[in-house]
């Protein structure tokens, strides 16, 4: 199976596809969270990528194609996987297709979790993520604040903030969403393959819904 999940900066995307990753032992490859380990690693692609990031802004497509053009192609893609914040827009989705041809695989389903924008920005900035790399729990100060303050509730870890979940990276993040990545909708709309979800509400109850909405397509 071949999942993709779309939606804006803080819709939720991070939690649901950790949670459905486990759920149905798919890989999760998230664009944001392969580009901040190489911006960590300070490999060439980190180097590239890092002054794109901060300022919020698209880290050019041929570095994003490259990097996932090397990991569908690992062996614990082969039964499958779920895509977050890669293809980001039409350039992208276009060498999406091609990489997917190449193996001879297709999206089962793409995912559009729908968010209030007025949200977002709320939902960005109080974000904290656990920094130990094999755990990654993300929680929210507000909406799913950890047990004791700023510490993982799983394993323990120093939860950490993102330099780029703030108010004013935060702004240009929503525009280049609506600008390049929203016209995505419509291109696998066309395809009959997209499924929206709310994602407003108990994130028990919304990852449910995707189940259903999986389940009824496999
Ligand atoms: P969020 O979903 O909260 O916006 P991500 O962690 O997905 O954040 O992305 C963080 C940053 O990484 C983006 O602002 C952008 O600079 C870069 N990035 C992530 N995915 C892509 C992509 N597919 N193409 C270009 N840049 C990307
Ligand atoms: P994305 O990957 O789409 O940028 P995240 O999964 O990182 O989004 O979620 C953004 C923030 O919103 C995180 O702090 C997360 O804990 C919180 N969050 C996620 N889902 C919900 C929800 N259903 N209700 C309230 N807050 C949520
Ligand atoms: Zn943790």
């Amino acid at each position: 199976m071949q999942i993709l999940f779309l939606g804006a900066p803080g819709a939720g995307k991070g939690t649901q596809c950790k949670r459905l990753s486990k759920h149905l032992d798919l890989a999760h490859l998230s664009s944001g969270d392969l580009l901040r380990e190489a911006v960590k690693e300070g490999t060439p692609t980190g180097l590239k990528a890092k002054s794109y990031m901060d300022k919020g802004v698209l880290v050019p497509d041929e570095v994003l194609i490259a990097m996932f053009e090397e990991k569908l192609a690992r062996p614990e893609c082969a039964k499958g996987f779920i895509l977050d914040g890669f293809p980001r827009n039409l350039a992208q989705a276009g060498s999406l297709d091609q990489l997917l041809e190449k193996l001879n695989k297709q999206l089962t389903v793409v995912i559009n979790m729908q968010v209030d924008f007025n949200l977002l920005t709320e939902r960005i900035c109080g974000r904290r993520t656990c920094g130990n790399k094999e755990c990654g729990s993300t929680y929210h100060i507000k909406f799913m604040p950890p047990k004791k303050d700023d510490i993982c509730d799983v394993c323990g870890s120093a939860l950490t903030k993102r330099s780029d979940d703030n108010e004013e990276v935060v702004r240009n993040r929503l525009k280049v969403y609506e600008k390049e990545t929203e016209p995505l909708i419509e291109y696998y709309d066309a395809r009959l393959i997209l499924r929206t979800i709310d994602g407003q509400g108990d994130v028990d109850e919304i990852f449910s819904d995707i189940l259903r909405t999986i389940k009824v397509l496999v």
